[in-house]
């Protein structure tokens, strides 16, 4: 896709962008590498007052920082400011704690008269980082702040639909003091992604975005053999148990379920009743999601936003469409979205039968899929009967029990009583086909290390 920034409520074609040549992509690759050389000696100290300064920035300039994701994806302002908020914290996050994350770690060894050996965390080099529309400053903090405090470089080539938000954060963080070539903005062509990987200088790729994108990715990286991680999507399931509080646990799944319009890999795309509650409990969700008030997201009274594109909106409506015609139930909620803008209308899909595919598909926008569970267990198997394994949560009065059943779901990060949350000091990322890896916390932080053995004899 051509670069461009296109408003979601609007529709209008409000800048272009060219495309990077190779020649810019080369000399980017030189820079970036040539930075790393430097960067990799720098002290924790540097690195950090360049992170907080930056964090301090995203502060600042929240404002403006924010209306570009309104104007470029649609996103509400009150989730824009939040979405600064958090890119800040997860840059301080690691200015208080990458030294000592990254501390040489002394190994036991069977015998002390054989010698001592320890594990020291090197940088590795340039980076690729690969990330989507949905949450654009986001998507950068947390794959940048670990990267940059570990010693590496990092190129970015971001979703072809948020550039003025990726060039904003670029320049951010030159303000900031980041040396040139620490972090580089490219509007790389998918071809380009190949020739980034296939150089010597690149060591490896984060990525963020749909299975697709993120198979041919890995791919090229397998081929030149360097290192992938992937965030890719889910269907996280909301598991309701009998005992759950209602107004509480239906205030979560409308949350859960519709923030960001819908479009987050995490959000609670599945939910699970217990048969005893189903029935009040999807009459309060109906409700609950019928309040919602779809309109400008410049306007700070829309809870609802339109989708990051009209494609992304006619994909979703036609998926409707699909699993529709396979056998599920599909119910309109509220009143009717506005005509102009990519919105669709909120949906709740039922009678998702066991042989219904869409079952396991993922709905990129505010389309709830809801299952009835005959018991806990059902609940369990249900909530594990999906190719994606990315978050999850369990509603229940009794938390200690929440947490037994927590302990049975098969996903990367599950929450008891809260809808899969994402925070600057929690891990993130999946298994199955959500994607491997994780971003954020230490766990971020070591993805791409060397691991090195210093072994004193
Ligand atoms: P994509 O996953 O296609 O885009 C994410 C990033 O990957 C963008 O920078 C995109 O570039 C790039 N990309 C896409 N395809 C390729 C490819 N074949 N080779 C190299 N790079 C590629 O986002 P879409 O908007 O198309 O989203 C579609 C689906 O992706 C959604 O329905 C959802 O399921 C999933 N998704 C998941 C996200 C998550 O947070 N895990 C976030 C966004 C989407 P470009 O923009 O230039 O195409």
């Amino acid at each position: 896709m051509p670069y461009a920034t296109t408003n979601p409520f609007t529709g209008e074609l409000v800048k272009t962008f060219p495309d990077a040549t190779d020649s810019e992509v080369e000399k980017a690759i030189a820079k970036a590498h040539e930075t790393f050389l430097s960067w990799k000696q720098t002290s924790f100290a540097e690195r950090g007052a360049i992170l907080q300064k930056a964090a301090d920035l995203l502060r600042a300039e929240e404002t403006e920082l924010a209306g570009l994701l309104t104007l470029e994806m649609g996103k509400i302002v009150s989730e824009a400011k939040a979405e600064v908020e958090l890119s800040a914290r997860i840059l301080e996050y690691y200015v208080e704690n990458a030294e000592a994350l990254l501390a040489p770690q002394n190994l036991p060894v069977l015998n002390a008269a054989e010698g001592k050996a320890k594990i020291v965390h090197e940088p590795l080099g340039v980076l690729l980082a690969v990330e989507p529309w949905n949450f654009p400053y986001y998507q950068i903090a947390r794959i940048l702040a670990p990267q940059l405090s570990a010693g590496n470089t990092v190129l970015l080539k971001h979703a072809s639909n948020v550039p003025q938000s990726a060039a904003a954060f670029e320049g951010l963080m030159r303000r900031a003091g980041l040396p040139q070539g620490g972090f580089t903005n490219l509007y790389a062509t998918r071809s380009q992604i190949e020739l980034i990987l296939n150089d010597p200088r690149v060591q490896g790729v984060a990525l963020t975005g749909s299975e697709e994108a993120g198979s041919s990715v890995a791919a090229i990286a397998g081929k030149a053999l360097k290192k992938s991680t992937l965030e890719l999507g889910g269907a996280d399931a909301f598991v309701v148990l009998k005992d759950a509080d209602l107004k509480k646990t239906v205030d979560w799944a409308v949350f859960g379920r519709h923030w960001n319009g819908g479009q987050v890999c995490c959000s609670s795309k599945r939910i699970i009743i217990a048969d005893e509650i189903y029935d009040v409990f999807l009459d309060s969700y109906t409700k609950g999601v019928a309040a919602l008030k779809a309109g400008d997201p410049a306007d700070p009274d829309t809870t609802l936003a339109p989708l990051s594109s009209q494609a992304a909106a006619d994909k979703v409506k036609d998926m409707i469409r699909k699993a529709v015609d396979l056998g599920a139930t599909a119910t309109t909620v509220g009143p009717k979205v506005p005509n102009r803008g990519a919105f669709v209308q909120p949906t709740i899909l039922t009678d998702m039968s066991e042989d219904n595919p869409a079952r396991h598909w993922e709905f990129f926008g505010p389309v709830s899929m809801v299952f009835k569970a005959k018991d806990e267990d059902d609940a369990v198997r249900i909530a594990n009967d999906s190719p994606f394994g990315l978050g999850g949560s369990v509603f229940t009065a009794d938390t200690r029990h929440g947490e037994e059943v927590a302990n049975r779901i098969s996903s990367g990060m599950v929450f008891v009583n809260h809808p899969t949350m994402v925070k600057a000091d929690l891990p993130f990322g999946g298994i199955r086909r959500s994607g491997y890896g994780r971003e954020l916390t230490g766990l971020g932080l070591k993805e791409f290390v060397n691991h090195k053995l210093v072994d004193v004899v």
